[in-house]
């Protein structure tokens, strides 16, 4: 955006997983830990579906398009093929979610941003069968006025369509948005579509670089 530009952010709208949780390496190991199976394998696996089926089941999953246990069979089906025994890659959720611990850090700042009487929405790429177990992470309907979840809408990030979504459900403008997300990819996303953007690295550095956008004091 240019020096010109002037329009006041109103809302954050924030990532869930690596954002207001600690960090997902620790899931993706415990997945890797819990089915005996080397670190590399799971990109490897969803490679040689994608490669053959034509869709990234994982992108599938998250697009709502495929429901978690047609996703854990495939998975296991190409691990066991791929290592040569049975491979168990069920239990997925649970197996991630355990991993997992709120993170304190950025939720405060989400309650700060509320105070401040600015509008906070969450755009995550989720797992239908997983609702329950992330909203138990977090008081959910107390943060966030409203969801915006792949799994449900069909869409997931960083497809323009889904950013286009969250705008027409908030009714703002993408510049009166600040958009918080740890993926790269996401943000440069949101960015060229003009929202206002914190790539989230660590806690303190999104907190500060939220603060400095928003104008508040830390
Ligand atoms: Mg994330």
């Amino acid at each position: 955006m240019t020096g010109g530009d002037d329009i006041r952010i109103e809302m954050l709208i924030s990532d869930f997983g690596g954002v207001l949780t600690t960090p997902l390496f620790q899931s993706f190991a415990a997945i890797h830990d819990a089915a005996g199976i080397p670190p590399e394998s799971l990109g490897i696996a969803l490679a040689r579906i994608t490669e053959k089926t034509g869709a990234n089941p994982l992108f599938e999953l998250e697009c709502g398009r495929i429901p978690e246990a047609e996703f854990t069979r495939a998975m296991s089906e190409q691990l066991a093929e791929d290592l040569e025994r049975p491979v168990d890659f069920g239990e997925l959720g649970l197996r991630f979610f355990e991993a997992l611990d709120p993170n304190i850090g950025m939720i405060d700042l989400i309650r700060e941003v509320r105070r401040e009487g600015l509008r906070t929405a969450l755009l995550t790429n989720n797992v239908k069968e997983w609702e329950p177990l992330w909203r138990s992470m977090l008081p959910v309907d107390e943060l966030f006025e409203t969801v915006v979840d792949s799994a449900f809408v069909g869409v997931r990030k960083p497809d323009p369509r889904i950013y286009e979504l969250t705008l027409e459900r908030v009714e703002l403008p993408p510049g009166a948005c600040l958009f918080v997300d740890d993926l790269e990819i996401n943000c440069e996303a949101a960015s060229d579509l003009g929202f206002e953007v914190v790539h989230f690295r660590e806690t303190a550095q999104a907190r500060a670089e939220v603060h400095a956008k928003l104008g508040l004091t830390a």
